[in-house]
């Protein structure tokens, strides 16, 4: 999926609520999850999907419920920047097969712009909204999570934190920091 469909979904949802400024949605894969510069706000959301990963190999898709995307956002002098990175995995049946970035379906996407906005509003704005997230549409997925296919798994993301994913909310909650790599707690 293109940024330019993310953009589309995102004006749609953002349509008067963001204050008449201006947003821009990027995907930046060097972003650093748990870490936002100076000023960035930070948003970290699970998804999921249907056949989101594809390899460049073998050509085999496979669905996942533990796709994380990652959003720093800032606004500054009346414009805002959202940059977005999709964490990725590889294929399990191939020996170092390169990293594939999830394909999320519109519906999912339409959820996630819908908490983006909504996150946007509290963090950058200020707004006393509650804290609630809307739930995505899920899928079946029979195999288990594969953390050493999984970029969320190996990177910094989980580094240094033991985080739960919350079912209800769909949000990670931070259980204890510890200074060893912790698995994706899915
Ligand atoms: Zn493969
Ligand atoms: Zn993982």
């Amino acid at each position: 999926m293109e940024i330019s469909e993310w953009t589309r979904i995102f004006q749609n949802e953002g349509k008067g609520l963001l204050h008449g400024d201006n947003w821009t949605l990027m995907f930046d894969s060097n972003i650093v999850p748990e870490s936002p510069e100076y000023r960035w706000e930070m948003y970290i959301r699970n998804t999921s999907a249907r056949s989101v990963f594809e390899c460049p190999e073998c050509l085999r898709g496979w669905p996942s419920n533990r796709v994380m995307v990652v959003f720093h956002m800032r606004l500054m002098n009346g414009a805002g920047t959202v940059k977005v990175r999709r964490l990725r995995q590889n294929c399990k049946n191939c020996y170092e097969a390169q990293m594939a970035d999830p394909v999320i379906a519109s519906d999912n996407i339409n959820t996630l712009m819908k908490n983006l906005v909504k996150k946007i509003r509290i963090k950058c704005y200020h707004e006393n909204l509650d804290q609630g997230n809307y739930n995505h549409p899920r899928f079946d997925v029979n195999s288990p999570h594969e953390p050493d296919h999984c970029e969320g798994c190996m990177t910094g993301i989980l580094f240094e934190s033991l985080l739960q994913l919350d079912t209800k909310t769909g949000n990670y909650k931070v259980l204890i920091f510890k200074s060893l790599r912790v698995l994706c707690i899915h």
